[in-house]
């Protein structure tokens, strides 16, 4: 037993019950010990990736204002914010990826964490040729007019 009993909805009536019960208080449906842990431990899960993608996505928009202010002559602290939050979202990335990517859950909130990730995924791919190409290009183009 959980010294806090862990969430879950019920496998019969999708009401939210907890895994300290062994028969469901809405629809009386007895629930298996083993089931709840399993479910539990699935809901547990999906709730980690879900509040796990919402930072990506923040690190990755982060990332973006970074990359959008770099492209202003003379400021060059800001280009290292932008390697320094690229870094950081392309790993966070790779974990979630790992952690999360195979999730076998219907959670509608995972499935709003994974279109999180897919728009974090979307702003890295958009900010290699961006960040990696244009941006120094841009920094030997002025380099030649001063
Ligand atoms: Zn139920």
């Amino acid at each position: 037993m959980y010294a806090t009993p862990r969430t879950f909805p019920c496998p019969n009536c999708k009401e939210i019950i907890n895994d300290s019960t062994t028969t469901c208080r809405f629809c009386s449906t007895e629930i298996d010990p083993g089931i709840a842990a399993l479910v539990a431990d699935q809901q547990a899960k999906a709730n980690q990736a879900c509040s796990d993608a919402s930072f990506l996505r923040t690190t990755a928009a982060a990332m973006f204002v970074f990359l959008g202010l770099s492209m202003i002559p003379f400021l060059p602290f800001v280009y290292w914010g932008f390697l320094i939050t690229f870094l950081v979202t392309a790993v966070l990335l790779i974990r979630w990826q790992i952690r999360f990517g195979t999730l076998n859950t219907s959670d509608p909130d995972y499935q709003k964490a994974k279109r999180s990730r897919n728009i974090a995924a979307l702003l890295v791919l958009i900010a290699v040729p961006i960040g990696f190409i244009i941006r120094p290009l841009l920094d030997v183009i002025i380099s030649r007019m001063l």
